[in-house]
């Protein structure tokens, strides 16, 4: 927020001192709110008059605006309201005990030279910072009149394990409209004419799944994901990897050639998949049906997932993560195959986007139904 300079800055903080939390763990044992980049307050006065039963915490960087804050919410006589005067890259200092069930980002600063996109309080890094303080079940709560800003969150979110929900490009004309709370930028961009566009974006068990390139040291923790699903397939009566495939050295193999991905799980090895980009001899010949497209592909193989993460939407992270990996190359399409009757892979396939083909048959004869993603037309 760009505002003149006020003059007495210091006094005035000292006037509202009681209203601005020091830089140091916050310790609450109710229900915890955080707002970052409140502006002159009068969304968090708001929500705290409404609620009198949770804590509000507001965090702005500007010194000057922060203490306009303060001084309303005295004025008030709010007492379950207090300020942070800070950088929200700098949460963790404030958060390492209490967390929050609800984060507020209302019309965070757009930064919309190009490059700049790194500053934008939505982009991955921040939401890095805001899963280590929120609750397990905690939400982003996002508003913003810029499309640009809105879509690149709605991007950051999905990407970073968020479940988006509640999505509206006109808010004030949605269902939400009812328990909206007007800021100070809503209303003077609304009166402009400019539709609001607003984001609900809750934390997952998936929230805390990364995708990272297999090291070698990782493979003592990725073979005992083929056990699983071995078993898993035999339990279910699917002839397929039963002869002990993928093999160690196979994996081996695809870690040293850079190949091999895991998922990770707070540190722990839950997921695996190969990616190989260029033609798969085993695709040239299709029946039963045809490719999608004859464009440039990458293929997935060998996946396989913890069986306690089994509906995690872990499927989901590898195809993402892969589709940005080809679109950085120039490819837009995904290709995998499966045996006919591994209906939960089948189903993984079909829930990310990839349509059945028909039939393919591996080296040695065995036949698979085969599956195509276009990622973009
Ligand atoms: N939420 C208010 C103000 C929006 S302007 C409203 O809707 O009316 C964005 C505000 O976020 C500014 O006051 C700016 O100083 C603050 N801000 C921007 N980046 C910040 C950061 N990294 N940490 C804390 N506050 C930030």
């Amino acid at each position: 927020m760009r505002m003149r300079k006020k003059k007495n800055t210091d006094k005035r903080l000292g006037v509202c001192s009681e209203y601005i939390l020091p830089e140091a763990p916050i310790t609450s044992d109710k229900n915890t709110v955080l707002e970052i980049g409140c502006g002159k307050g009068s969304f968090i006065c708001e929500l705290a008059k409404r609620q009198p039963d949770t804590f509000f915490v507001a965090m702005e960087k500007v010194p000057d605006v922060a203490m306009l804050a303060a001084e309303a919410a005295m004025r008030e006589g709010l007492e379950n309201v207090r300020f942070i005067i800070a950088d929200a890259k700098n949460l963790g200092i404030y958060f390492p005990e209490t967390k929050v069930s609800r984060i507020y980002l209302n019309f965070s600063d757009p930064w919309t030279r190009s490059g700049y996109y790194k500053r934008r309080l939505t982009y991955r890094a921040f939401l890095e910072i805001y899963k280590s303080i929120l609750t397990p079940d905690g939400a982003i709560f996002f508003k913003t009149d810029n499309r640009d800003l809105f879509d690149f969150s709605l991007n950051e979110f999905c990407f970073s394990g968020f479940d988006t929900r509640c999505v509206t490009y006109d808010l004030h004309n949605s269902e939400y409209a009812a328990d909206n709370i007007m800021t100070e930028y809503e209303k003077n961009f609304s009166s402009k004419g400019f539709p609001i566009h607003r984001v609900e974006a809750y934390l997952t068990p998936a929230s805390f799944i990364k995708f990272e390139k297999a090291a070698s040291c990782r493979i003592d923790s990725i073979m005992p994901l083929f056990d699983s699903a071995r078993l898993y397939m035999a339990e279910h009566n699917i002839p397929q990897w039963q002869d002990g495939y993928p093999q160690r050295e196979l994996i081996e193999n695809d870690v040293e050639n850079g190949n091999g991905y895991v998922l990770l799980h707070k540190g722990r090895v839950v997921g695996y998949s190969t990616l190989f980009f260029g033609n798969d001899l085993t695709y040239s010949y299709i029946e039963n049906g045809k490719w999608r497209n004859d464009r440039p592909y990458v293929t997935m193989h060998r996946v396989a997932v913890a069986d306690d993460c089994k509906g995690m939407g872990l499927m989901g992270k590898f195809v993402s993560s892969f589709a940005d990996m080809a679109k950085a190359q120039g490819i837009f399409d995904l290709r995998g195959d499966t045996h006919e009757i591994n209906r939960s892979m089948r189903r993984a396939f079909e829930k990310n986007g990839f349509e059945y083909c028909g039939v393919i048959y591996l080296e040695n004869g065995e036949p698979r139904v085969a599956y195509h993603k276009i990622i973009e037309h």
